[in-house]
């Protein structure tokens, strides 16, 4: 059954539009499951002159005032938790678990976190005869991608009203169903009309009208590398703040005194998280040289062990990617690594066995590959782990060090405290030592082409602040 999603504006759905719409599709039936409309600018200005009215008050009201409207939402969010994880097991594919585990349960976190900080209050500091204000930025675009479609939401809507700033979301035209149940949850919420709008479409069309629109304050941006730098660029001309949270090849360090299996089962599993469309997957294992075979005989030994299927099985633990498109991509890395002398451990391009409908890739181990080549250098976003030796720690930490980004990682040692020193040396926004827990209340966000800006915790709500200094 196909469905509608239409924007939002000003407190209410809306269904006029310019008549184009976009299909989504179910990943792992190939089947249409619904449409949005393909907003246009003049759309987008209706929705930031929304924004930009509700301003003037909701930038005016207390933390107090703002927790009660959080509280609801999340609330909200909670109580449609397993709606919310079927639509994006049957939007993006992954597996139902997962869908329960992440997809739903980590934007009750993410709001959660600013209710918390709301709670906290506000210390306003001073500096000799000044006081510092830290004041509502104004107007956000959020510009967000399909892989965690409602988290990579909530993470920039939770913050960004909890500073007081008002928003206009803009969803990724690959996966927006959640947005429906994000909506419900929104009015049940009772925000005040226009504190947060709804644009669907295209990043062209929708999302260059939202970027270079005189009215919008600051962007706060998650997705691929080429659309976060043109998106940059086009918000120079205006001189908007821009936060970018773009692609990672995470390392995974498993040093000499390590416990080999458990960090390369452990590897495996967040490598091919929702498919390996997950932008902190550690893609890139590293491993003493020594125990080179060892390591990439284990890795193919657990990715082969991965249940591949229905994603709204339970026991399923590796669902479709996203799009025929992201398929044929990620496909195309494969078959070039073939190509230029990589040994396939496991996997390769072909559709896993047994399976003939649905964009599914087999998990793929890729060894005897140089660290600077294209499949160890460039953010596949698939089920795809390359295993790389190196011969001593210097050398470790060069090749984790040696790519175009730095969003995540992790490293291994018998020795917390040797681990924790490498951990520190990483060009990284994060990293888990011995596959700490991730933290969702700390801050997330990205070195070199990964990013600029962080999300989540204090540093999270700074992205929609201004600061003004009084003097007394
Ligand atoms: P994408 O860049 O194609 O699209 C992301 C969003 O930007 C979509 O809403 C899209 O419509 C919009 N967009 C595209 N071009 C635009 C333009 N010129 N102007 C304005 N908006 C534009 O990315 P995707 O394929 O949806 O997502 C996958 C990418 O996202 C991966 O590279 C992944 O690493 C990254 N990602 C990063 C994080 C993080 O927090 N660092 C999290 C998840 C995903």
């Amino acid at each position: 059954m196909s469905k509608h999603i239409g924007w939002f504006v000003d407190g209410n759905w809306v269904t006029e539009n310019s008549g184009r719409t976009i299909d989504v599709f179910n990943p792992a039936t190939e089947e249409l499951i619904g449409t949005v409309p393909a907003n246009t600018a003049e759309d987008v200005d209706r929705a930031v002159r929304s924004a930009k009215e509700a301003f003037a008050a909701w930038s005016q009201t207390s933390y107090a005032e703002r927790a009660v409207h959080l509280r609801k939402l999340r609330d909200g969010l909670a109580t449609r938790a397993e709606e919310i994880a079927t639509t994006i097991a049957n939007d993006v594919g992954t597996p139902i678990r997962i869908a329960s585990r992440i997809q739903a349960a980590l934007p009750v976190t993410d709001v959660e976190t600013y209710i918390d900080i709301l709670d906290a209050g506000s210390d306003e500091p001073r500096v000799g005869n000044s006081v510092v204000v830290a004041e509502p930025i104004g107007v956000v675009a959020a510009i967000t991608p399909w892989n965690y479609p409602l988290h990579q939401i909530t993470a920039k809507l939770a913050p960004a009203l909890a500073a007081g700033c008002t928003v206009v979301i803009k969803p990724s035209e690959v996966a927006p169903m959640v947005l429906e149940q994000l909506f419900d949850a929104i009015i049940e919420a009772e925000f005040p009309s226009g504190v947060i709008n709804l644009v669907h479409g295209y990043g062209p069309e929708a999302g260059e009208a939202l970027v270079t629109h005189p009215d919008v304050d600051a962007v706060s941006f998650t997705g691929s590398v080429a659309a976060g730098s043109r998106v940059a660029q086009l918000a120079a001309e205006s001189i908007k703040k821009v936060t970018l949270e773009l692609g990672g090849k995470s390392a995974n360090v498993v040093l000499d005194d390590a416990d080999l299996k458990t960090a390369v089962k452990v590897g495996v599993s967040n490598a091919f998280l929702n498919s390996g469309q997950t932008c902190t997957a550690w893609t890139r294992l590293l491993v003493p040289a020594d125990r080179y075979d060892e390591a990439v005989e284990l890795a193919a030994g657990f990715a082969e062990s991965l249940t591949i299927g229905d994603p709204l099985d339970t026991a399923t633990k590796l669902g479709p990617l996203v799009s025929a498109a992201q398929r044929d991509r990620v496909r195309g890395y494969i078959d070039n690594a073939a190509a230029t002398g990589a040994r396939l451990a496991t996997g390769g391009s072909a559709a896993p066995n047994g399976v003939d409908r649905g964009f599914f890739v087999s998990p793929t181990v890729v060894a005897d590959v140089d660290p600077k080549s294209v499949i160890a250098q460039e953010e596949i976003f698939g089920p795809v782990l390359v295993v790389l030796p190196y011969t001593n720690e210097k050398e470790a930490l060069e090749i984790a060090n040696g790519t175009n980004y730095g969003l995540h990682g992790c490293v291994w040692s018998a020795d917390a405290a040797r681990a924790e020193a490498f951990a520190r040396r990483m060009r990284t926004g994060q990293v888990d030592v011995n596959g700490a827990a991730y933290n969702p209340k700390a801050p997330f966000g990205g070195y070199k082409h990964s990013g600029v800006g962080r999300e989540m915790g204090r540093e999270g709500l700074l992205e929609y602040q201004e600061i003004k200094s009084i003097q007394l």
